[in-house]
């Protein structure tokens, strides 16, 4: 185990979110052409892109993505919690765009369908064959009244969902002495649904190995009904709450921060009249989020919450059959994780394969998604499933327990599997290891230790 001693300038943190990059465009602001265009280039947008680049000529994949750096964001729990800095997180966006593809550094600001046009921040004009949307999802801090200025100064808030702030947490748990820490579950679709209290683990697991539990309330203040969708691991995480005294309040919904007082206010989402506040030494923000503007303004794209119209199986657009969605960004109602992107990664490849050669889609995409829980410094719960909230388990023994195992495989084997393998268009999750760990007899799935 090897706990950050240092805290990192803030200066290294990531420049975009919502702003418009506008410089080092590797073409001129122009009028373009191209059989593909992918918007945006995050992990289903590079997944996507590099098994393209495989069969595209360079001139006919185009991958429009503002930011001069990607990150692997499932690592920003660990960092959060002292393991490791951001910048293993972190690769120049250039570094992970296929070399066979035309990157223009920008931000998609119009999407006409009906013209296949994409107007650009920056002035371009892209016209496609073929679009695929990877957008993912944005973070609104700024929708929480003082959760921006309480991010812009000490003071024990942090957050570990954005590179600019992932530095914070750990700063906030080093100095935590007592008091509330709380950590929060926003009303809102989130990507990693996990990640709220995989932290919340990790705080109570080092005060305890720093001898400073006891002085420590920490609560876990989430704004949905249940402490996690699947009820196999939920069952394990109300066992780990009890053992570890985290009080869990369901339908608790933060609603503003007053830094000075360090205060928090919070909504019961069943009884909305009544509002708590409640002190804070520490306070983890998982803030509300939602598509971007430029998609979720666009209602011939979109479904009522904001996210592409796809079909939920084969992941084409519901309207037009040219358009594609991957990831955070889609409608369908899968967990929104890198893991979910990865299996889907395949299904819009092979299908927009088809639809470019006048076939009819044919894959099919069963809602797999994974989240490695991480209990402490030292275990994790794995969880997998599928769109049905069933158990989709890749390992041969029932993975509802705290293992070590687990925890090394997401913090070692996963990074590299990412960068290496599922940036360049090879990973597709973990089907064909599960289809080999469980015996398949009559189609009926048994596992080979329970
Ligand atoms: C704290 C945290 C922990 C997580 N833990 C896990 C985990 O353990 N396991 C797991 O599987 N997943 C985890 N995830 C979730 C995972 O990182 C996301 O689900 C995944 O990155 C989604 O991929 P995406 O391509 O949809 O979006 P992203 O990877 O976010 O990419 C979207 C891209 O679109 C770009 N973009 C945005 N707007 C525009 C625009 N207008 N025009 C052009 N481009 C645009 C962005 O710059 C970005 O590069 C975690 C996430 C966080 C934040």
């Amino acid at each position: 185990m090897i706990y950050k001693l240092a805290f990192k300038n803030f200066k290294l943190a990531f420049p975009i979110l919502h702003t418009a990059k506008l410089s080092t465009t590797p073409l001129n602001r122009d009028k373009h052409n191209c059989k593909l265009l992918i918007v945006g280039g995050g992990t289903g947008g590079c997944a996507v892109a590099a098994k393209f680049a495989k069969s595209l000529n360079k001139k006919n994949l185009v991958i429009l993505e503002p930011s001069e750096h990607h990150y692997y964001q499932p690592l920003f729990t660990l960092i959060g919690g002292g393991v490791g800095s951001v910048e293993t997180a972190r690769r120049n966006e250039k570094d992970v765009l296929p070399k066979n593809s035309v990157w223009i550094q920008d931000q998609a600001a119009e999407f006409i369908p009906k013209a296949n046009v994409v107007h650009t921040t920056g002035g371009h004009t892209i016209e496609y064959d073929y679009l695929l949307i990877a957008v993912g999802l944005d973070l609104r801090y700024d929708k929480i009244p003082g959760l921006l200025d309480a991010l812009s100064r000490p003071g024990g808030v942090c957050s570990n969902y954005s590179p600019k702030y992932v530095d914070r947490t750990f700063e906030a748990l080093s100095v935590l002495d007592g008091g509330n820490a709380i950590f929060t579950f926003p009303n809102s679709p989130v990507k990693c649904p996990g990640a709220p209290q995989k932290i919340c683990y990790l705080v109570d697991h080092y005060l305890r190995l720093n001898k400073k539990r006891e002085k420590v309330n920490i609560m876990y203040n989430t704004s949905l009904p249940v402490i996690f969708g699947v009820k196999k691991y939920a069952d394990a995480l109300w066992k780990v709450c009890k053992e570890r005294d985290i009080n869990v309040n369901l339908r608790t919904n933060l609603i503003s921060i007053d830094s000075d007082k360090q205060q928090a206010m919070f909504e019961n989402l069943d009884k909305p009249d009544i509002k708590t506040i409640v002190e804070y030494s520490m306070l983890h923000v998982t803030p509300p989020m939602s598509t971007p503007e430029c998609l979720n303004q666009n209602k011939d794209l979109t479904n009522e919450a904001g996210f592409v119209d796809v079909d939920k199986s084969t992941l084409q657009h519901l309207r037009y059959p040219n358009i594609f969605a991957i990831g955070d960004c889609s409608s369908s109602p899968n967990s929104k994780t890198a893991a979910a992107a990865a299996a889907q990664s395949a299904v819009v490849y092979e299908n927009l394969s088809a639809v470019m050669k006048g076939q009819e889609p044919q894959n099919t995409y069963d809602g797999y998604a994974s989240c490695p829980l991480i209990t402490g410094y030292d275990k994790c719960i794995l969880a997998e499933f599928d769109y049905n909230l069933n158990p989709l388990e890749t390992f041969p023994f029932s993975q509802d327990r705290e293992l070590y195992s687990m925890y090394f495989l997401k913090k070692n084997l996963m990074p590299p599997l990412y960068w290496h393998l599922m940036l360049n268009g090879y990973w597709n999750g973990p089907a064909p290891f599960r289809k080999l760990m469980h015996l398949e007899l009559n189609g009926k799935k048994e596992k080979l230790i329970t």
